[in-house]
């Protein structure tokens, strides 16, 4: 007996025995699979990257580089020191270019400016000594990138760049060990052994980025890596916090609380000076 018994006495008896919610229950159903239909797949890593063509400025071969499209990965936060965290993507990854023909690799913002000098000495110690290692992702993987980003620090070595580059190199290493050591935690593949040996070369990324940077500020003028006094300051004192330095880190976030930075840099100045404590705290200094 269900509800609709007795609708025959109705003459409604061909309606006996239906379910009150069936449409309800199929509309409901409807919605179920069309917001499944509507949910956004998880984009890959290729998703997010595009092949460009590029010049090389040491033996004028072109040839592709994967880069990361422009506004389509969303930034959801930065490290203390500025390394930037996008949804499906690390683009670190992403910013080195790398001549197949010649071997030269840079970060794509310092590719192209060469001297003839310069040139001369990548084809003499770089082109016939480096071998590439055969990869067939279709991203960058990060052993490719962590190759990429080597090839990169041994030509600005060998072409006599800055300080500042050579320190942007080193930290953006930095970071992609970082990222290779939180993608394998994620995935549950991270051997302690591994976890040692990352953490250690990233540490001496920075170690070398700090010191790199500071070498700089005496000599570079501003802009430098892209970034104002500032910001370059900021940057330096949160390495020098990484590394240990708190002597230094304090001196470099008092001259920044004292400038005439901006209150966003500020902000970050002061929460650091905050870590800074905490740490002298811990370490009982
Ligand atoms: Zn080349």
């Amino acid at each position: 007996m269900g509800i609709f018994s007795g609708l025959k006495n109705l003459g409604l008896g061909d309606l006996e025995g239906s379910d009150l919610f069936a449409e309800e229950e199929k509309a409901e159903q409807a919605a179920a699979t069309a917001a499944a239909a509507a949910e956004p797949v998880q984009p890959e890593e290729k998703d997010f990257i595009f092949d460009r063509s590029f010049t090389c400025p040491v033996c004028d071969s072109t040839f592709t580089s994967r880069v990361m499209k422009t506004g389509k990965a969303k930034l959801v936060s930065m490290d203390l020191d500025l390394r930037p965290r996008y949804v499906g993507i690390d683009a670190t990854k992403y910013d080195v270019e790398l001549c197949p023909h010649c071997k030269y690799a840079a970060l794509t913002r310092y590719f192209t400016a060469m001297t003839p000098g310069q040139v001369h000495l990548i084809k003499e110690q770089i082109s016939n000594k480096v071998k590439l290692q055969p990869h067939t992702e279709d991203y960058y993987t990060y052993e490719e990138a962590i190759e990429r980003y080597k090839i990169a620090l041994v030509c600005a070595m060998v072409k006599k760049a800055k300080n500042s580059e050579k320190a942007y190199i080193c930290l953006k290493s930095a970071w992609l060990l970082r990222g290779y050591r939180e993608e394998l935690e994620s995935k549950r593949q991270l051997l302690p052994q591994q976890r040692e040996e990352l953490t250690q070369q990233e540490m001496e990324y920075l170690q070398n980025a700090f010191k790199g940077f500071v070498e700089a500020q005496k000599s570079e003028r501003y802009p430098m890596c892209g970034m104002d006094e500032y910001t370059m300051d900021y940057l330096t004192a949160a390495l020098a916090y990484e590394v240990g330095e708190l002597d230094m880190a304090s001196q470099y976030v008092s001259r920044l609380l004292a400038s005439m930075a901006n209150n966003r840099v500020k902000d970050k100045a002061r929460d650091l000076k905050e870590m800074i404590v905490d740490k002298r705290k811990e370490l009982g200094n």
